[in-house]
């Protein structure tokens, strides 16, 4: 994590660590926004998470709620896709008995769990996303966002590529 970001999502799960195996508790999250890394911004980002000591370490499940921005591909706006973010991870404690890759429970028994959420916000994003399923998307002649009204470009069946050629001649 680079020197100018200080995550707001860290919790001190230390009182855990020291409790009996199975021992758990529940946290609510809720930020009408946050940054959880230097390129996303969730807002807002809301939900209940159960966090449990397991011999382990300690395990944390449960439902966010957050919207992630993302650019339509027929229209090319940016807009916000609401998105649920579903957290089953175990976090290694101690941290050396952690697997290659996996989440750790860090000193004293704090947890940053804003390299777990971007991890999924990023999975949420859509490969082709749109912004909403009737999206007109832009005129293939002039370009215009046909959501915002008829560019006044002719309404026939003219495949776009015969009418370029039809200017040309
Ligand atoms: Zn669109
Ligand atoms: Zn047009």
């Amino acid at each position: 994590m680079s020197k100018g970001f200080h995550s707001r999502l860290r919790f001190n799960f230390g009182f855990l660590l020291e409790a009996t195996l199975g021992e758990s508790r529940d946290i609510e999250l809720d930020y009408p926004d946050i940054r959880v890394a230097e390129d996303l911004q969730l807002t807002p980002l809301r939900g209940k998470l159960r966090v449990s000591r397991t011999s382990e370490g300690i395990y944390i499940e449960g439902e966010l709620a957050t919207a992630v921005l993302a650019e339509c591909v027929r229209c090319l706006v940016e807009f916000s896709l609401p998105v649920t973010l579903q957290l089953d991870d175990l976090f290694y404690y101690p941290p050396s008995t952690a697997p290659q890759g996996e989440y750790v429970v860090g000193e004293n028994g704090f947890i940053d769990l804003s390299p777990l959420v971007r991890e999924l916000s990023l999975l949420e994003l859509p490969m082709q996303p749109i912004c909403k399923s009737d999206c007109q998307g832009l005129c293939q002649e002039c370009g215009a966002n046909l959501n915002e009204g008829d560019c006044g470009c002719s309404d026939d069946d003219l495949d776009p590529r015969l009418a370029i050629l039809g200017k040309l001649f």
